[in-house]
């Protein structure tokens, strides 16, 4: 069964529940989360009232919880060490954010390698790595390194830069990727021939590593590093690529997870999407009917 949802919020007074009944709002059996704002570290204690109620209602909906993802604030940068009690801070900060996904039964949470800003990729590599085992040192939260589009000086647009950091983490058993499909596009993959890619990711990092996809179309061409997401089927990867992703039999078993944009930052496209994915036919009127909400 096709395992799809999107990113949903996470708001003070409804928490997960909030989340699940968004992601089901959208036709979603999955979702992903920000335990807080993405752009900042403010965070709100765990109301365990509200998550035995989110966590009773997915068993009711035969949603399986196990596959929920947690997204890391993409302010935190594990690759940088400039500034040390920055570094400590991102750090300490995750060392938090694993345990609040601990609260919530999650395991696991995907986290952007972070930019190297001049150290050094070799360095910012090893930065993230030592950073990565501090992190996992106590708990049972499995980590995801997303593939990054290569903007500016950010670590992961290759995959022998991942494969690299798992090789300096030390449980091998609680660090794993997340593939998002606009970022291997502008980092330069040919994602349109996938299963050429999964067999090179296999012989790099091995296919069993590989817990969420990121569905997004790409507003920019193959190559382009630089990392603006378009809805799906409306950019320059197109319905067809993507669709041989979600499908894709090697996958089967993996969350699908769109961040596409907002239509007119207005308008979630999400439930529209999902629809047009399990229809397997393309909308090209979609954005019209994602406006007026028909
Ligand atoms: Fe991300
Ligand atoms: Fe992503
Ligand atoms: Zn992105």
């Amino acid at each position: 069964m096709l395992i799809i949802g999107s990113h949903v919020g996470f708001k003070k007074d409804t928490q997960l529940l909030g989340s699940l009944n968004e992601a089901m709002s959208y036709g979603a059996n999955t979702f992903m989360f920000y335990t807080g704002a993405p752009q900042n570290t403010a965070r709100y204690p765990i109301d365990n009232e509200l998550t035995l109620k989110a966590i009773k209602l997915m068993e009711d909906s035969d949603i399986d919880y196990s596959k929920v993802i947690v997204h890391a604030p993409y302010i935190i940068n594990l690759a940088n060490d400039s500034d040390l009690d920055k570094y400590n801070f991102s750090i300490q900060f995750l060392q938090e954010e694993v345990k609040r996904c601990s609260l919530l039964g999650i395991k696991y949470m995907v986290l952007h390698p972070g930019s190297h800003v001049g150290v050094g990729i070799e360095k910012g590599i090893s930065n993230i790595a030592n950073g990565i085992n501090a992190i996992l040192n106590n708990t049972d939260v499995v980590i995801l390194l997303e593939t990054m589009a290569g903007k500016g000086t950010e670590i992961g647009s290759k995959l022998e830069e991942i494969k690299a950091i798992i090789d300096l983490v030390d449980n091998k058993e609680q660090i794993g990727v997340c593939l998002d499909t606009c970022h291997l596009s502008d980092a330069g993959y040919d994602i349109n021939k996938f299963d050429e890619f999964l067999k090179m990711f296999d012989e790099i990092i091995g296919l069993d590593k590989i817990h969420c996809v990121h569905i997004n179309d790409s507003k920019n061409d193959n190559g382009s590093h630089k990392d603006r997401h378009e809805n799906f089927g409306f950019g320059k990867i197109g319905f067809d690529t993507l669709m041989n992703i979600v499908y894709n039999s090697k996958l089967v078993n993996v969350p699908k997870i769109l961040e596409t944009p907002y239509v007119e930052k207005t308008f979630p496209p999400y439930k529209y999407e999902i629809e047009m994915i399990k229809s397997k036919k393309f909308d090209n009127d979609l954005i019209n009917k994602i406006k007026s909400g028909q």
